[in-house]
């Protein structure tokens, strides 16, 4: 599943390519990735020119001439950006057709991500976007701290919820855990306020980090064909030594995701 990094990578990339290009028109090939009523996306759309693209948590948000979408990629949704007379995969299911005749494409194996209208000027004070919590960045540690200390679940779980800690997806949940030696069955009531502080900056600076270095590209994705360019070292997730103690990566289900971690280096806090 791409994450805040990867997504970012994406917002990047696309805006390289499709900034002031025109959508002339849209073909929807999969309806159920419009949230919306399909006539009235695709006549929202159309005819409006990409200004800018901004990212909030996991989200895209296309801003557009008197309207904007949010795009969530989900598990596998990837955009290519491609001269229209190459021939359409059979996972493309939303095609913005541009006006330098070249193609925006939503591509999704899995067909779980969404796109839905909002409103230009107040994205971030409506539906899906006004539910996150803030990202690691700009995070408020106090408001934090008083989230998660009245959270009982697994930290590692915790941090999984878009609502407390936006941005944050189940490569980063492990591999923020292991920065800081934490235990990821820790209950999250338990951190305290210099943890939950230390906990910003761990998480803030691994994501720095890998969206320097263009994101993990564990799974595939792309915007237009970035696959593969980058790699983030990873240091606990997908491992199976651990790079402090030389040890045996464990890896167990956290409410369903798989989660890496050492036995020996990360303690639960009490
Ligand atoms: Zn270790």
């Amino acid at each position: 599943m791409p994450e805040l990094p990867e997504v970012e990578t994406v917002r990047r990339t696309l805006k390289n390519f499709v900034l002031k290009k025109k959508i002339v028109s849209v073909d929807v090939l999969y309806p159920k990735i419009i949230e919306d009523d399909i006539d009235k996306f695709i006549e929202n759309v159309s005819n409006q020119v990409i200004n800018d693209i901004d990212r909030i948590g996991k989200f895209l948000i296309f801003k557009l001439d008197n309207t904007a979408f949010v795009s969530h990629l989900r598990m596998e949704g990837k955009y290519h950006y491609v001269d229209q007379d190459i021939p359409l995969n059979k996972h493309d299911h939303i095609i913005f057709n541009l006006d330098d005749g070249k193609q925006l494409r939503y591509n999704d194996t899995r067909k779980f991500g969404r796109m839905k209208l909002v409103s230009l000027n107040n994205y971030s004070n409506e539906l899906p976007l006004s539910k996150l919590g803030a990202e690691p960045f700009n995070v408020d540690v106090k408001e934090l701290y008083a989230k998660l200390h009245k959270c009982k679940l697994p930290i590692k779980h915790a941090i999984l919820d878009q609502s407390i800690i936006a941005g944050i997806g189940n490569i980063y949940a492990n591999e923020i855990c292991f920065a800081m030696h934490l235990d990821p069955y820790t209950p999250a009531c338990k951190l305290t306020k210099k943890s939950v502080a230390e906990l910003k900056e761990v998480s803030s600076k691994i994501l720095e980090e890998a969206i320097e270095q263009g994101g993990t590209t564990i799974h595939s994705f792309s915007a237009n064909g970035i696959d593969g360019l980058f790699q983030v070292k990873l240091k606990a997730h997908m491992q199976k030594i651990c790079p402090i103690c030389g040890g045996e990566i464990t890896k167990e289900a956290i409410k369903g995701r798989g989660t890496y971690y050492c036995k020996q280096c990360q303690k639960r806090r009490k």
